[in-house]
């Protein structure tokens, strides 16, 4: 199953030390990577990019037309699957939360360019979602096409194997890898990771509060995805932080926002405040008690989001959001002991 897939993502995505960072954390040299995720390409890239490779894959040999699909209104995984759908000559239907917003920012703007039929669908939890998307394929099918339905955040077994692949090319590039600490949305991401090593020990997932029953829905996809790889069950039980949702899924945090500046101060590297902010707070607090990186190198899985940022009302958060100054101006020495 592995080889059944449409090139869309620019591969393998570079992985990158991030040894000040690291300093900073206590680590030593060598010990702190990032891997670039958010490089996959395509309208902007993310994770996503990963998993549409062989949900596309798919869609094309069941014969479908329309690819369908939904999230949240910043969703990236609606941004990448319109853009995929384009690439490919399909048509899209997207269900988005929400209302339509007045002035279009961040992802809508690039989904409003990108051109898929949008659904606004008012606001609606995660299982609203997913039963907004299956409605939604039936009104395709009842028009006389042929829709390819696409869970939120694209977390089918089928959708994980992207991640499975990863798992392959990281271990590729990085053999003694310890950990990779990763963003769980839908989970999906962190379920093919641990079937492509398996072993659950092996990636740190930091909910960022998406959906209900996410370790039941790691452990679950997980196992699956083996199954559709032809590999092995993976061993142990699933890791999550899910200490860094603050008041919900998309509600901006105060630890968020310190790693998105100890980040950008001390790398370089943009994070955004719904995803990879909240990652990179759990592996702060991970390596700070030392959770990992004791054993060897701590890789942080850079998911994208980017476009996030430039969304009301993140813009705003960032100028006059939590901005801790000694935190970041500490570089190395005694910054361990926060
Ligand atoms: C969707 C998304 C995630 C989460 O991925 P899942 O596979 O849904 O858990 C993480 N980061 C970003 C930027 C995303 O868009």
């Amino acid at each position: 199953m592995l080889d059944r897939r449409i090139a869309l993502a620019h591969l393998p995505t570079p992985i990158l030390p991030a040894d000040r960072l690291g300093a900073h954390l206590g680590l030593e040299p060598g010990r702190l990577w990032v891997k670039h995720d958010d490089l996959t390409g395509l309208a902007g890239g993310g994770n996503k990019v990963r998993k549409l490779e062989y949900l596309c894959a798919d869609a094309l040999a069941q014969g479908c037309d329309t690819l369908v699909t939904g999230g949240g209104r910043q969703s990236n995984h609606v941004r990448m699957t319109a853009a995929a759908a384009n690439r490919l000559g399909l048509a899209c239907t997207v269900v988005l939360g929400g209302q339509r917003p007045e002035r279009a920012t961040g992802n809508v703007v690039l989904d409003e360019l990108l051109g898929p039929e949008i659904v606004w669908a008012g606001d609606l939890d995660y299982r609203g979602l997913e039963a907004a998307i299956t409605t939604t394929a039936a009104r395709v099918a009842e028009a006389g096409r042929h829709p390819y339905a696409v869970p939120v955040g694209g977390a089918s077994p089928i959708g994980a194997l992207g991640y499975v692949q990863a798992a392959g090319e990281l271990v590729g590039q990085l053999p003694e890898v310890e950990v990779v600490v990763v963003a769980d949305g839908s989970g999906g991401t962190h379920a093919g990771l641990v079937a492509g090593f398996g072993d659950h020990a092996r990636v740190l997932g930091v909910d960022v509060g998406t959906r209900p029953g996410l370790p039941e829905a790691v452990m679950a996809t997980a196992a699956d995805a083996a199954v559709t790889a032809g590999l092995p069950a993976p061993v142990g039980a699933c890791r999550l932080d899910g200490a860094r949702i603050g008041a919900g899924y998309g509600a901006p945090t105060a630890d968020a926002r310190r790693a998105l500046d100890l980040a950008a101060r001390l790398e370089g590297l943009v994070l955004d405040p719904v995803y990879t902010g909240k990652a990179m707070a759990g592996l702060v607090a991970a390596v700070r008690e030392g959770r990992i990186g004791a054993d060897g190198p701590v890789v942080f899985l850079h998911t994208g989001g980017m476009p996030a940022l430039f969304a009301t009302p993140y813009a705003s958060w960032v100028r006059e959001g939590v901005s801790d100054d000694e935190e970041w101006r500490g570089g190395g020495a005694g910054a361990t002991a926060r």
